[in-house]
Parts: structure tokens; C-alpha cells; sequence
């Protein structure tokens, strides 16, 4: 008899979709033949690890067979935000850390009130522990708004979840709005504020909003070293809260959630100021370069405080994506945010851009039938 498996899986996690992550470099160069693949569809930085950070990296390898420790990164941390050490929990990867955020805090009576453009991986946070979602508009520009997120706020919410910079739009809500919120919200409610950008905002905002969550705000703060830092690869995240919350957090916490390899990248990666702040220069001069082609090839481009452009194309965004596709070029689509003719486009290294530039001037002027990428999916 066959075995149905799916009748057994708890409730909770049947209401769950799967994450799509989109397709990878190593499988568009299989189904295209291309040598070059670039992917500006995950906003991931298109440099590998300073030198610097690669020989930590391969120092830590040698230790493989002893169970990491965290401490070094745990004081550089405090010592970086100047966030005492009870303040701060590790993660793999700063998804890791709002996952276990949402499992202390969400039970199956309480809803959690998102962003409708919120960062799309929430969801399945949520609707493991059984909770609901309570949906708030967006503002212009995709923005989050205080006034609508404070309106579907009710007796059951627990927290308020979203992503500023928001991974959409870079948008990013302001201090002044984000003590608003918290002013405004009733004790039983917590606000979790993914900063995953936060250093593209600037050094002076990642150090002050790190202090947020220390003098009594009902605030949680998420960061990782998976962008502006370089490391996704390598799977380090943190969180900033009060040393309560990191004292619960640690109670349900795995042994040794980060290896000794991304511990020791990412303490490297911590010091290493320079990798930053060049990664932060280019990222901002590509990222204007791409925008005023865009914009000169009459394409409504939008971009804030990330490491990427949202591009508007005013009619179905699928041919472009695909014919670009063929191309070797990832791009992000948002479909599943029911943006049929947005796309979003990471920034990659000088080179790349100017290559993007060129192939997205050559569709547009309709040159290239598009061939279908069927095959790819
Ligand atoms: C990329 C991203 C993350 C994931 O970060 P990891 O630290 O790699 O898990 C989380 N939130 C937002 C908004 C992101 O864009």
C-alpha cells in the first residue's frame, strides 16, 4: 500500500509553499550552454571575500574537527555596535534568527501583522506555529506605512514584522516613523525590524538603530553578513535585543548554529572596513549608472537604500526576463508578489552592469526575437 505521507505532516506545515529561491548560475549554464552567467536576481555582492577574510576562512578549515566557538564574533559585535554581549544571538543566516524570533513569541491564537510588500520568506515563518497573517498596504513606492500597519493591529497581534530597507524597493522607514509605530502600539505587541541592508543606508544609521532594542522599545532588530558583508554563501546572521529575549532565544537554540568557518569569515569580514566601504562606493555608483540607462531607455526605475534597482516595464515583465534568461542574465521576477511587470535587478560588478545596459538596450529596441525558454524553470 502506498504511504501517505502528507496525512501525518502536521497541519501547520501542509499550509506552508515552499520558498522559491529562483534558478541557480550552475543550472541556467546547464540548460544554456553559456560559459557566463550572472546573477543579479538574490542580491548577493558580485565580489568573492577580500583576502583578508579567505585566509580566516581557511585558518578556521584546519579546526574543522573541533566545535566551533563564538565568542570572537560575539565581542567584535559588541564591541562594532557598541551592544553589550547579552544583547546579541547568532544565527545561520539572519533567517534563522527570526525563525526562532517567531517561535518564541507566536502561538497558534496570535496573528502577525506583514507588510503586503514585506519580504516574501515571512509567510512560512508564520503559518508554521499555526498563526495568521493580518495584511497592511503598502504606501507609495511600496513602502511600509505606520498608519496601516497600526490599523490591523488587533487584540491577538503579536508582532509586526518587516524588512527596512525593504527587499523590494530599498525603501526604509524612518526613525521618526518607526518610534511613531512603536509609541502607538499596545504592550502585548513586539516590532521585528529585518535591517538586511542596513549597512547600505550608512555606517552612522547601522550603529544608531543598533541601539534601538537596548533602552526599553518593545524592538527587535535582525542583520546579517549576507549582503553588504559578501558572505551568503557562508550563512551568518545576528540579532540586537534585550538580554531577556536573547536568554529565551537561546533556550530553544540549536548547539552551534554557525560552523567555525562562517564564524571566522565573518569576524574577519567585520574588521575588514575597507571590503565595506568599497562594496557600499560601487554599489552606489552602479547602481545610479544603471538607473539613468534605465530611465534613458524610458524604463520607470526605482531604488532607495539597496543593493539593487526595481524596474518598472509597464507591460508584462515575462519576455524580458526570459529573453535576458536565454542571455545568461538572472534576473529577479515578482510574480509571486503579484508584480507582473516589475522586475529586480541586484547590482554586479562595473562590468556586468554595463553588459546588462547593453543587452536590455538591444531587446528593448526589439532586435532579438525572443526565443522561448521553456526548458528553464
Ligand atoms: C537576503 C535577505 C534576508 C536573508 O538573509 P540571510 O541572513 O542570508 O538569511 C533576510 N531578509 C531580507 C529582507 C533579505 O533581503
Amino acid at each position: 500500500m502506498k504511504m501517505d505521507w502528507a496525512s501525518l505532516v502536521v497541519p501547520s506545515v501542509r499550509a506552508v509553499e515552499a520558498y522559491q529561491p529562483g534558478i541557480t548560475e550552475q543550472k541556467l549554464r546547464r540548460v544554456t550552454g553559456l560559459d557566463r552567467i550572472f546573477k543579479f536576481a538574490s542580491n548577493e555582492v558580485p565580489f568573492g571575500p577580500s583576502p583578508v577574510v579567505e585566509a580566516a576562512m581557511r585558518d578556521a578549515l584546519r579546526r574543522a574537527n573541533r566545535y566551533p566557538d563564538s565568542r570572537d564574533l560575539l565581542e567584535a559585535l559588541s564591541e562594532h555596535l557598541a551592544v553589550p554581549e547579552q544583547c546579541l544571538t547568532l544565527g545561520n543566516g539572519s533567517i534563522d534568527v527570526l525563525e526562532a524570533l517567531v517561535r518564541i513569541f507566536v502561538d497558534k491564537q496570535h496573528n502577525v501583522v506583514l507588510s503586503r510588500y514585506g519580504y516574501s520568506a515571512y509567510t512560512a515563518l508564520v503559518k508554521v506555529q499555526g498563526a495568521s497573517i493580518r495584511w497592511a498596504d503598502s504606501g507609495p513606492r511600496f513602502s511600509h506605512k505606520v498608519d496601516n500597519l497600526l490599523a490591523q493591529v488587533d487584540s491577538n497581534t503579536r508582532m509586526i514584522l518587516i524588512d527596512s530597507p525593504s527587499n523590494l524597493s530599498g525603501e526604509w522607514m524612518q526613525p521618526t516613523d518607526l518610534q511613531r509605530l512603536l509609541q502607538a502600539l499596545p504592550p502585548h505587541v513586539i516590532v521585528v525590524l529585518d535591517e538586511a541592508y542596513a549597512e547600505f543606508v550608512g555606517n552612522d544609521h547601522a550603529k544608531r538603530s543598533a541601539q534601538l532594542p537596548l533602552g526599553g522599545a518593545r524592538l527587535i532588530i535582525t542583520r546579517t553578513f549576507s549582503k553588504a558583508y559578501g558572505l551568503a554563501g557562508m550563512r551568518v546572521g545576528y540579532g540586537i535585543a534585550d538580554s531577556a529575549v536573547i536568554n529565551h532565544l537561546s533556550r530553544i537554540g540549536r548547539p552551534f548554529p554557525v560552523s567555525g568557518v562562517a564564524l571566522a569569515g565573518a569576524r574577519a569580514a567585520l574588521s575588514d572596513r575597507a571590503y565595506i566601504e568599497h562594496v557600499v562606493t560601487e554599489t552606489v555608483r552602479g547602481r545610479r549608472r544603471l538607473a539613468e540607462a534605465l530611465s534613458n531607455l524610458g524604463i520607470d526605475v526605482q531604488y532607495a537604500h539597496g543593493n539593487f534597482v526595481l524596474v518598472d516595464l509597464g507591460a508584462d515583465a515575462q519576455s524580458i526576463y526570459e529573453r535576458t534568461m536565454t542571455r545568461g542574465y538572472i534576473l529577479r521576477s515578482l510574480g509571486s508578489y503579484g508584480l507582473r511587470t516589475h522586475l529586480r535587478i541586484s547590482i554586479g560588478t562595473s562590468e556586468e552592469i554595463s553588459d546588462l545596459i547593453d543587452l536590455i538596450a538591444e531587446l528593448s529596441r526589439g532586435r532579438v526575437s525572443g526565443s522561448s525558454l521553456a526548458a528553464v524553470g
